[in-house]
């Protein structure tokens, strides 16, 4: 089974950069794929001998009448509904945030595994980095770097183990 992988988290903590280095084998193929909401990305990767399709939540943009939250709540729906997986990015420079509380309320809820992942932690501490995500209560945060690329394996073969 080739899993859907989705990518969740407020503006700005590394989705987009995490989703070029997991799409960035050579046979990634990223596009979007017709008739499919508009406000995401799917690419396929590869991990050793296991492939995923990865799915880049995209930028929560606030539609008429509607403001961020309800937004990012929207598009954090959307994702995990139509993912095997989550992970949940956060960011490791601003450290926990009032909204990464409202998208870990939401993936509390998932039937689906979700993955912590606290981004942005080339060059610190992982112990340190990962302290304070614990509060989340979504098990163990990985401190990662999609930018540098710490992380993201060992990240992906605990994901990947699932399917
Ligand atoms: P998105 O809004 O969640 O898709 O985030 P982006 O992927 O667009 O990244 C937002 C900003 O964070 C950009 O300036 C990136 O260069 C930066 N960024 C992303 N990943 C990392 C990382 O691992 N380390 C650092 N230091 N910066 C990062
Ligand atoms: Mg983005």
């Amino acid at each position: 089974m080739k899993p859907t992988i989705a990518l969740v988290g407020r503006p700005n903590v590394g989705k987009s950069t995490l989703f070029n280095r997991l799409t960035r084998s050579k046979d990634a193929l990223v596009h979007d794929l017709p008739g499919l909401t508009r406000d995401r990305h799917y690419g396929h990767g590869r991990v050793g001998s296991k492939p995923y399709l990865v799915v880049d939540t995209g930028g929560f943009e606030p539609v008429v009448d509607s403001g961020i939250l309800h937004e990012m709540a929207r598009q954090t729906l959307q994702a995990i509904d139509e993912a095997d997986a989550v992970i949940f990015l956060t960011d490791a420079r601003t450290g926990l945030t009032p909204q990464d509380k409202i998208i870990a309320d939401r993936l509390r809820q998932s039937p689906r595994p979700v993955f912590l992942a606290v981004n942005k932690g080339e060059g610190g501490n992982r112990a340190v980095l990962a302290a304070e995500f614990y509060e989340l209560a979504l098990g163990e945060p990985y401190v990662v770097s999609g930018a540098h690329g710490d992380g993201i394996y060992a990240l992906m073969e605990e994901v990947l183990a699932h399917f």
